[in-house]
């Protein structure tokens, strides 16, 4: 059986384990809802970072928050794609980490978001932490006890 008892994540930075910003799919705050969508299609992912022009981290924007600005009051509308931006409809007030914090900040975070944005002093985007790298940790860690 997993004994996660001398597991201490608090002692595991997050910056080893991030997915660089270079790599990180996003959009920017002016961007259509169009562009956001093709983003999250062609990634295949639910939700990435939104950014502004200098990097800075804004919020997150998701497939579920386009669908739902596409309703109109009887049909779906598409037009709405053209006309509103991404920062009219992202999630904003979503929590952030550093690379100088521990993974036990980033597991609480990611009960309720599938990625968390690791940012600078700055608030400058340097990568994200997300539930498969958790995951992974605590597989890591049961492979290690069954070799003992
Ligand atoms: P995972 O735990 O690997 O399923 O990733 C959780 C979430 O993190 C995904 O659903 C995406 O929203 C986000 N994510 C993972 N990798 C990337 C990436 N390279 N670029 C942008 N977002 C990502």
């Amino acid at each position: 059986m997993l004994d996660l008892s001398n597991f201490d994540l608090s002692s595991i930075p997050v910056k080893d384990s991030m997915i660089d910003a270079e790599i990180v799919a996003h959009v920017q705050l002016q961007n259509p809802l169009e562009h956001a969508l093709l983003v999250l299609t062609k990634t295949g992912y639910n939700a990435v970072p939104v950014l502004d022009l200098e990097s800075k981290f804004c919020g997150i924007i998701s497939k579920s928050n386009i669908v739902e600005e596409m309703f109109g009051i009887e049909q779906i509308e598409v037009s709405r794609l053209h006309e509103k931006k991404v920062e009219d409809v992202m999630e904003s007030d979503v929590p952030t980490i550093t690379e100088q914090d521990s993974l036990e900040k980033a597991l609480h975070i990611l009960i309720n978001y599938s990625f968390v944005c690791v940012v600078d002093e700055e608030e400058k985007m340097q990568g994200i932490y997300t539930r498969r790298e958790i995951l992974k940790q605590i597989r890591n860690e049961f492979y290690r006890q069954q070799s003992k």
